[in-house]
């Protein structure tokens, strides 16, 4: 058989030929066509990928701007983001319920970005900066490249408009991931924040002079916010005993995303930090770690009811459950007899369910974490040899 080179010389007129192939003996090379020298250059693969309009090309890839910024973008324009839609587009098949409404609806980078709950707020606002309406956005692609394109865009006013808009993608994808896979609920107040921290950043960073007092403005509103958040948040984190003559049950819940195992855990202390009782139960075919909490938590209400306890203050670390159980959100479907029982239970306790810093709960948290290495669900007495240390509450000795 001929090889290539054998056939083209055969029927390729010579003059054609010699434009290409070269018979001085050098050694075979890779070479690179777009550039003229054949040699490889980020530049020229910059130039192959820019858009034939490079307006908003340059727009995104701008000196001020973070690198990951310009990246979501671009992948958003690309519709390379892997959202639930994207996913399944790509042939993996898969349930979806976004993290973004009270009333989950399928994911896609439409619905996240621009019409979901979430975003909505966010953008709404941001109005006043932006001059954008996230309600005309009908496509992606051409929402975010029209964004990056407006003329009117210029100066400090222009860069600042741009940053922020971008600063708001960015934290609506950081806090989609965080709902997703860290169990933290997505609220447009922490993403604005955060955006106006980032941009914040950037004036001070690249010396922007001239802010127009609507950014200023916004700006100041940021800092006077994370103050008062500052001013909240205490110092040291640790278990606080219960009021004398009243019992506190901590729990705390445990989910593996990789392995899908999950593990539940609790203890039940009095005024003095003594344990009552502890438990450890391994959970099966839970998805999420708000389910492994709910779990924790009605387990522990179960044992006050069995055990004749007849109030009970309870602790637990996770926002998301006290906000189910407070009806500050919604349930999703699929925790709705859960959370049913743990509201009957509730009652017949009177339980005070109060959220705090995973610090204070680190009895319930270990305890959850080695759940599934127990085959069966198991209760501690206090004379029983508990195999955790619960001066773990206690904080630094
Ligand atoms: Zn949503």
């Amino acid at each position: 058989m001929n090889t290539p080179i054998e056939t083209a010389t055969r029927y390729c007129p010579r003059h054609l030929l010699s434009q290409f192939l070269t018979s001085n003996g050098t050694k075979d090379t890779w070479i690179w066509c777009p550039t003229t020298n054949g040699k490889f250059s980020t530049k020229s693969v910059c130039s192959l990928l820019a858009p034939a309009n490079s307006q908003q090309w340059a727009a995104l890839w701008s000196p001020h701007i973070p690198l990951k910024w310009s990246v979501l973008l671009w992948r958003l324009i690309l519709n390379s983001i892997p959202v639930d839609e994207t996913v399944k587009e790509k042939g993996v098949p898969l349930a979806s319920k976004c993290s973004c409404c009270p009333q989950p609806q399928e994911e896609s980078s439409l619905h996240l970005f621009f019409r979901s709950d979430t975003a909505d707020q966010v953008w709404s606002e941001l109005s006043h900066l932006l001059h954008f309406s996230n309600r005309e956005v009908s496509a992606v692609t051409y929402g975010v490249t029209a964004f990056l394109a407006r003329s009117e865009i210029i100066a400090t006013s222009g860069r600042l408009v741009r940053c922020t808009f971008m600063a708001a993608l960015w934290e609506i994808w950081c806090s989609r991931n965080k709902a997703r896979f860290q169990d933290q609920g997505m609220t447009a107040k922490h993403i604005i924040n955060r955006t106006m921290l980032s941009i914040r950043a950037i004036c001070i960073s690249f010396k922007f002079q001239k802010v127009p007092q609507p950014c200023l403005a916004a700006l100041h509103q940021t800092e006077h916010d994370m103050e008062e958040l500052k001013s909240r948040t205490p110092t040291i984190v640790q278990w606080i005993t219960p009021p004398s003559g009243r019992l506190k049950l901590n729990v705390d819940g445990a989910f593996m995303r990789t392995s899908g195992t999950a593990g539940g855990g609790g203890i039940l202390r009095d005024h003095e930090g003594n344990m009552c009782w502890a438990f450890a139960r391994a959970y099966h075919d839970l998805n999420s770690s708000l389910a492994a909490e709910a779990m924790a938590l009605n387990d522990g209400l179960s044992i006050c009811c069995s055990k004749g306890v007849s109030e009970v203050l309870v602790e637990t670390d996770s926002l998301n459950l006290l906000q189910l159980v407070t009806k500050q959100i919604s349930s999703q479907w699929d925790l709705t007899c859960i959370m049913h029982d743990i509201a009957a239970k509730s009652l017949n306790l009177k339980a005070e369910i109060a959220h705090v810093p995973r610090g204070a709960n680190r009895v319930a948290d270990c305890l959850a974490s080695s759940a599934m290495s127990y085959p069966r669900f198991v209760i501690w007495s206090p004379r029983a040899t508990c195999p955790l240390l619960y001066h773990l509450d206690k904080g630094p000795q």
